[in-house]
């Protein structure tokens, strides 16, 4: 039979609760019981007037921002719409039916003003990892450090080399908001001196930005997004966001570690990370200022692939401060007798030892050793002890096991860019990458403490 024609007849009173119409099950009720924002209204009040008109709830701007990036949802304005439809998103913000939703340019506004004075996004990160802490997700014994590359908001159509547009022509009064805070960051570590190589071309819309060709593919502008983990449960602990560049990302991984022991009073036994942290300096700050073990492929370019001899051929007398070489003979620091004492430490933090051309010339290994040379020297790093304690750990067993820890974070970046879809930066300037990555880092954070601390029956 067919059925009626429904005509939608408006009733006059409704019944209705979003709490009741929430699902118990669904995901934004998991991560809504830890988000608890009493403490940053507090901290946000000396930012606002006493007089004047009531502004827009801070806390609601705050809920509706996670829920885009805990939901992937990248535009402001999209976001606005959402939440105006969704009732789980009204619910999560706090809105009911009849509430009105601010408009996105309220956003942008209170970003770059109140928001950004007041610290607010590293603060509510904080808030989360102290909440992580409290429920037992931080070991606090094994962290993993690594970086990752986003597009920033910047194209090549709009660039130049540096000497085409140096930064003492620039002038601050009446450039865009990026353009500043590249000049503010010129001296910073993280950016503009974490290398005095110049970039191949510098974007005029965002120039703290980096041009990287460093996945291989074609270049892009880009920033890193520096992720310091606890690996028993993959809580990000500290996130940094730096120039793309490796020199600023393991000065990251160091402020990291210091800011997570001042902070939290985490203090890890051992850091997984890639070759790349595995520089001699890097290593060195570990073992020797930190006492942190270093589960890393040490950066070492001494290999030989030739056949012939290499560093590791060589013994060291660590009393008599010389090598003996497979032949039999000594390389020294200094084959004269100085009458001052000489560290012999290059700029480069190496210290160089040389055979003796005599015993070479006469030698039987030459062709194996040194071929071309009339002597041969090798570079010892003043962090060498470092490095071999790096080289023990990555052939044992216990390194098989922080490889498989160290995925953990490569995980989050993939899971940053797929499913927080986290791949295109929205914001310019080092300000901008920083408010993303540290509001991506909290969702991330909400989303494993939803996941991990079971719902109470
Ligand atoms: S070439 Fe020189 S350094 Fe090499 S094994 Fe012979 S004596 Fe030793």
């Amino acid at each position: 039979m067919l059925g009626e024609r429904t005509v939608v007849q408006e009733a006059l009173f409704y019944e209705f609760s979003i709490e009741r119409h929430v699902p118990a099950d669904h995901p934004l009720r998991a991560i809504d019981r830890f988000v608890d924002l009493s403490e940053l209204r507090v901290h946000l009040r000396p930012f606002y007037s006493e007089i004047g008109r009531p502004s827009i709830d801070p806390e609601l701007m705050i809920r509706m921002l996670l829920v885009g990036y805990i939901r992937g949802i990248r535009s402001e304005r999209r976001l606005c719409e959402e939440v105006h439809l969704n009732l789980a998103y009204r619910w999560f913000c706090r809105l009911d039916l009849t509430d009105a939703v601010p408009d996105h340019s309220t956003f942008s506004k209170n970003r770059h003003g109140r928001f950004r004075e007041s610290d607010l996004f590293r603060r509510l990160f904080e808030s989360v990892v102290e909440r992580c802490i409290a429920e037992c997700l931080v070991g606090g014994e094994r962290f993993a450090v690594d970086a990752s590359l986003i597009r920033a908001d910047a194209n090549k159509q709009n660039a130049t080399p540096i000497d085409d547009w140096p930064a003492e022509r620039l002038n601050p009064g009446d450039a865009p908001r990026a353009v500043r805070e590249y000049l503010d960051t010129l001296d910073d570590a993280a950016f503009g001196a974490a290398t005095e190589v110049k970039p191949k071309f510098t974007s005029h819309a965002d120039p703290a930005s980096q041009w990287t060709g460093a996945q291989k593919g074609p270049a892009f502008f880009a920033y890193a997004d520096n992720y310091l983990i606890d690996t028993d449960h993959a809580i990000i602990v500290d996130v940094e966001a730096t120039r793309a560049v490796r020199q600023a990302e393991t000065g990251a991984a160091r402020t990291m570690i210091d800011r997570t022991l001042a902070r939290f009073g985490l203090y890890p036994e051992a850091l997984v990370a890639d070759t790349a942290y595995g520089s001699a300096d890097m290593l060195g700050w570990l073992v020797h200022e930190h006492g942190i073990e270093p589960h890393i492929p040490v950066f070492d370019k001494s290999e030989r692939r030739d056949g012939t001899f290499s560093n590791t051929d060589f013994r060291f007398d660590r009393d008599a401060d010389e090598y003996t070489c497979p032949g039999g003979n000594r390389l020294k620091k200094y084959w004269r007798t100085m009458t001052k004492v000489r560290t012999g430490i290059c700029k480069d933090g190496f210290i160089r030892y040389y055979a003796s051309k005599k015993d070479c010339s006469r030698c039987a290994l030459k062709a194996q050793c040194t071929p071309n040379q009339p002597a041969r020297k090798i570079a010892r790093h003043i962090h060498e002890g470092a490095r071999n304690l790096a080289r023990e750990i990555t052939s044992s067993d216990a390194y098989v096991a922080s490889s498989r820890a160290r995925k953990k974070v490569e995980m989050l970046f993939a899971h940053l860019k797929r499913i927080l879809k986290l791949d295109r930066l929205r914001l310019r300037g080092p300000n901008g990458a920083r408010d993303e990555f540290h509001l991506a880092a909290t969702a991330q954070n909400l989303r494993k403490l939803a996941k991990l601390v079971p719902t109470p029956a």
